[in-house]
């Protein structure tokens, strides 16, 4: 049972099933809001996952145009923390499960002195597209203390088996004054409630589902400041949304709808960048 105790109340085994996923998974909810997979993957299922597949590139229709959509979300991210860092900030980054570079990408244009760790084989696509990248977990990359002014981990908490430990890791390498940015699915959102089990961020690879109110107190626990969230924006085109749908639900009423419209509309309107909402956006600092 994964929330023996619970990373964020510290309690034990109070806990209810509120949904059976795929897999013989079900979504558990503890009495503190936090959500969890059950069972949780054993060691050897999440080295499976992150295997060759997770990032297929050669399976990927466009990556240039997945890589640029991805690169004008982390812009804005980038843009959006400037206002919280000081001028007498360094300008050491790192962005944690870093996939292709396109965090460093952002970073860097914005005078950032960037690198990354990523433990999938998107690491060796970052190196070979020239980005300063390492393949290792944060507990084995022995950063020194009190390095970074700025930490990105996007679409990665929610991976992490051991939340509490990992932000630790975090805060110890942060200088004082250093900001967090974690985006994150928010399982209080609106899109949660209303798709239920059908939630497309429930994923056997998705081990804890956060909500502002539970990852506030996992910070404050830890001792993070100054915790802002709010709801995110990510740029997609109906392009990438209509692939990832025949990949992935080829049989749902979406692929059936984005079919029909990819059928009728002039080409140029798939390939305009679109503003969706988007997860959770969760900045703190370390006083
Ligand atoms: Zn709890």
């Amino acid at each position: 049972m994964s929330l023996n105790p619970c990373p964020v109340c510290g309690m034990k085994d109070r806990y209810r099933k509120i949904y059976e996923i795929a897999e013989g998974k079900q979504i558990i909810l503890c009495v503190c809001g936090l959500q969890a997979i059950s069972p949780p993957l054993t060691m050897e299922e999440i080295r499976k996952i992150y295997g060759e597949e997770y990032y297929d590139i050669h399976g990927m229709d466009h990556f240039r145009d997945f890589f640029n959509l991805k690169l004008r979300t982390c812009k804005r991210l980038i843009n959006q923390v400037g206002r919280y860092m000081s001028a007498s900030d360094n300008t050491n980054h790192l962005d944690i499960g870093c996939a292709f570079g396109y965090m460093i990408e952002a970073a860097k244009s914005a005078g950032y002195d960037s690198q990354g760790i990523e433990i999938s084989p998107a690491a060796d696509v970052a190196i070979e597209l020239g980005y300063n990248v390492r393949k290792v977990e944060l507990k084995h990359a022995a950063f020194p203390e009190e390095f970074f002014s700025l930490i990105t981990a996007i679409d990665v908490l929610e991976h992490i088996p051991e939340p509490k430990e990992w932000l630790q890791e975090c805060r110890r390498i942060l200088k004082k004054g250093g900001v967090l940015l974690l985006v994150t699915p928010d399982c209080s959102s609106l899109t949660a409630y209303v798709r239920k089990d059908k939630w497309p961020h429930y994923k056997v690879e998705h081990l804890y589902y956060y909500s502002p109110p539970t990852l506030k107190r996992l910070l404050t626990n830890i001792g993070f400041n100054e915790i802002r969230s709010r709801t995110g924006i990510r740029y997609l085109t109906l392009n990438y949304i209509t692939s990832h749908y025949k990949k992935f639900q080829p049989d749902s009423l979406e692929t059936k709808v984005l079919r029909m419209l990819e059928a009728l509309s002039p080409r140029r309107l798939f390939e305009y960048p679109l503003c969706f909402p988007s997860e959770m956006v969760i900045t703190t600092r370390k006083i």
